[in-house]
């Protein structure tokens, strides 16, 4: 007996062409945006390295999701990040490094979303 599928497993060209086209507009309309207005805003609410806390020596833009899988400089993707946390960190994904890093990934993903929130209430516009 065939397994019963709730939901085909394969896109249709159709909606593959569409969807690339949406994340292609998305991506244009948000790529390296970030102002120093809003940089400044970022360094303000984290008030410090954003994952390890680390305050004194200059803070450098991190982008939490690497520019190389996708990232970009922007408000809801740079966080200020000390010289030492942004070179170890590199263009590794973000929570397996919080993790062997032995950072609180909870807390700084919980602490990403807060400031978000704060900073751009309304993340579609
Ligand atoms: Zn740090």
């Amino acid at each position: 007996m065939q397994p019963r599928r709730k939901f085909p497993t394969t896109r249709s060209a159709t909606t593959s062409a569409r969807y690339a086209k949406r994340r292609k507009n998305r991506l244009a309309r948000v790529d390296n945006d970030l102002t120093d207005a809003e940089w400044l805003r970022l360094l303000d609410a984290w008030g410090g390295c954003a994952y390890c806390q680390g305050e004194g020596a200059a803070l450098q833009r991190d982008c939490v999701q690497p520019v190389s899988r996708g990232g970009r400089y922007t408000l809801g993707n740079v966080v200020p990040a000390c010289a030492s946390c942004n070179a170890s960190k590199h263009n590794t994904e973000v929570t397996g490094w919080l993790r062997r890093k032995k950072l609180d990934e909870r807390a700084f993903l919980l602490r990403h979303a807060t400031i978000l929130q704060a900073l751009m209430p309304d993340p579609e516009q």
